[in-house]
């Protein structure tokens, strides 16, 4: 079953001078891990962007987890139901708790707040962070602080986890431990995690690598 069905996707700026996206194909099954992967400027956020439905396409068609994202009227509902974010940098409120933090996407569910804070207290322990919950993120090192946005993204159940070069801002080591994690708790959590890197070896941890150039898919591999 595809949670994703991207079909002759198109995306220009600069009124057509910059084709970021000029064709692209691409299906993912529910479940699946996926990484992109490409040299700067290649079209990677371009096209993550559109997964998240924080950029609209020019031509073709998409849909991700059953909204036709070309004509959906209400894509904040949709981003917030359906999407978590992971960013490079991780995009904390500075003067809210981590805990504050976390419970950031469910505010507008129906959730008491009993509720919000305990799904919130049980993904900050599968991040081992439940000793930060009272802290501000600026008392946080990097690779703690990617480990709120993570569990941030995953709080509300979300069916699909995009991770734009989650590793970007840190050091390999920390890097390792937070890729390790987001590979165990999309098991755990059982979401489809599409990520984004420019690194190959990060790209191998990933059940399927797609290497996007000039916009176009031109090649996919399955990682063993
Ligand atoms: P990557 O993520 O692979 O580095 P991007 O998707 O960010 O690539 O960018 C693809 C191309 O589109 C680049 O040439 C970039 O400069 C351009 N681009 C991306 N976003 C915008 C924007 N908002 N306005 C103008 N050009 C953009
Ligand atoms: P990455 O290399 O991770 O794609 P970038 O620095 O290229 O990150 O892009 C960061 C943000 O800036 C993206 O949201 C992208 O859409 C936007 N952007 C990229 N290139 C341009 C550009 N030439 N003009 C305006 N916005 C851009």
């Amino acid at each position: 079953e595809n949670i994703i069905e991207i079909h002759k996707l198109k995306k220009s700026y600069d009124k057509g001078k910059i084709k970021a996206l000029n064709g692209i194909d691409l299906e993912i099954k529910k479940g699946e891990f996926v990484s992109i992967i490409g040299p700067s400027g290649s079209g990677k956020s371009t096209l993550l962007n559109m997964l998240g439905a924080l950029d609209t396409a020019d031509e073709g068609t998409i849909n991700v987890a059953g909204v036709d994202l070309t004509k959906s009227r209400d894509l904040s509902q949709f981003r917030s139901k359906e999407i978590g974010f992971v960013f490079q940098l991780h995009n904390l409120i500075p003067n809210l708790t981590v805990l504050e933090n976390v419970q950031i996407p469910m505010l507008e569910t129906h959730l008491s707040s009993e509720k919000r804070e305990e799904r919130a207290m049980e993904l900050l322990k599968s991040v081992q962070l439940e000793d930060k919950v009272n802290q501000r993120p600026t008392k946080l090192s990097g690779g703690q602080r990617q480990r709120v946005a993570i569990a941030r993204a995953l709080v509300n159940h979300p069916s699909i986890v995009l991770a734009d070069e989650p590793t970007g801002s840190l050091d390999s080591k920390t890097g390792d431990i937070i890729l390790d994690l987001l590979k165990d708790l999309h098991k755990k959590e059982n979401v489809t995690l599409v990520m984004v890197t420019h690194e190959p070896y990060v790209a191998n941890l990933a059940e399927r690598s797609i290497t996007v150039k000039d916009g176009k898919i031109i090649e996919e591999k399955i990682n063993t």
